[in-house]
């Protein structure tokens, strides 16, 4: 195994803030990561399974164990029917490399999830999400290493236990699996409306009535040029903040005062309030604290502009934490998980 030695975390993860990861392997193949595992408990390191790193934080000081770099390749079609195409895929392949690849097949599930950073292996672990499409959707079963039992285990749909940004892998299993594959179902057929708001715009604008796989990505792709900006020239992790899913009690207080509350109804009877409302309506949309700037297009990104240090963005999501509670009364999430420096299995 090639063990390298204080690798900055700040080159590995898109917000760009953090330390150095005392030591780092990438792995290549599931036999890899049960290698890389086995190297950790002999030298008693904590170790943390990183792939794109667009979806986590690195604290200045760093990361006193061994980070496992997800870079396990290859895209295959397992099965195909008139209907469907399963694809297993390992979890270092880039996520919208996979996408692309679906879509000029032609097929339909993922097709809303284009442009989205990451690896693929990552996708489950927060089950992606944007524009009415989730992965929980598409994915028949994940492929792990279970690092409790040192075995090779496959986790069926239901065993992961999707839900909103959600699953058993950032749950209560948080630490315990590294994904090696993901085994994903999608279908041969037209995408089928109703569209997410954006999207029915984009389509009405450019005047598309049955839009193909093909135009949901590229609408996608365009819809999201204009509200994220690109990690690669402007650190950021995405949304900041996930959205506030509130009690109908919490949700009638508000709607009380502002009547056009953006909200969808859920089957649970809660409510989602989009966060970036939240902030926005706090007057926090393009305001800069600590080098971090609330995004002047979209108030539930946080982009790094000019912070220092892992605190400099810590003060400026405690701020904007502390002023929604103050006006809404909502505690609002942080969406990005962060390198943990403790051992979990
Ligand atoms: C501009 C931008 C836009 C974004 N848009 C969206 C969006 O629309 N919807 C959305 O849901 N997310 C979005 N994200 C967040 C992010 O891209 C996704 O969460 C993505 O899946 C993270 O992939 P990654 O490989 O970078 O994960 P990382 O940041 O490397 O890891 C994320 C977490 O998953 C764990 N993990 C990673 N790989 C594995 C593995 N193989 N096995 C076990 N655990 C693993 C890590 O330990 C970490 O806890 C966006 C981010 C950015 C920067």
């Amino acid at each position: 195994m090639n063990i390298q030695h204080k690798t900055s975390l700040s080159a590995l993860t898109t917000m760009g803030l953090g330390g150095d990861a005392a030591q780092l392997v990438e792995v290549y193949s599931p036999d890899d990561v049960r290698q890389a595992v086995a190297y950790a408990r002999q030298h008693k390191l904590p170790w943390y399974v990183l792939g794109g790193g667009s979806n986590t934080l690195a604290r200045d000081d760093g990361f006193d164990g061994l980070v496992i770099l997800n870079k396990i390749p290859g895209i295959n079609v397992i099965d195909q029917t008139k209907q469907y195409t399963t694809f297993t895929v390992g979890a270092g392949e880039l996520w919208d490399a996979f996408v692309a690849q679906t879509v000029d097949r032609n097929l339909s599930g993922i097709e809303c999830l284009s442009a989205i950073p990451g690896t693929v292996g990552a996708a489950p672990v927060q089950n992606i999400g944007a524009y009415g499409q989730e992965v929980a959707s598409a994915i028949a079963y994940v492929d792990a290493y279970d690092t409790k039992n040192d075995t090779f285990v496959r986790l069926q749909n239901a065993e992961c236990e999707f839900s909103y940004r959600h699953s058993i892998f950032r749950g209560r299993e948080q630490g315990r699996y590294i994904i090696t594959a993901v085994t994903m179902r999608l279908r041969a057929v037209l995408p089928q409306p109703p569209f997410y708001k954006a999207i029915e715009t984009y389509l009405r604008e450019h005047s598309i009535a049955n839009p193909s796989v093909r135009q949901l990505r590229d609408a996608v792709i365009a819809i999201r040029a204009n509200k994220l900006p690109d990690p690669r020239a402007t650190p950021n992790t995405g949304s900041f903040f996930k959205n506030a899913i509130v009690s109908r009690e919490i949700y009638e207080r508000i709607v009380a005062d502002y009547p056009n509350v953006p909200h969808y109804d859920l089957p649970d009877g809660n409510v989602k309030i989009p966060t970036g409302w939240l902030i926005e309506q706090s007057g926090l949309k393009g305001a800069l604290y600590r080098g971090m700037r609330v995004y002047d297009k979209n108030a539930l990104v946080l982009v790094n502009e000019s912070a220092k240090s892992y605190d400099d963005l810590a003060a400026a999501r405690q701020h904007i934490i502390n002023t929604v509670q103050t006006k809404f009364g909502i505690t609002i999430q942080q969406e990005p998980l962060e390198i943990y420096t403790k051992k979990l299995f």
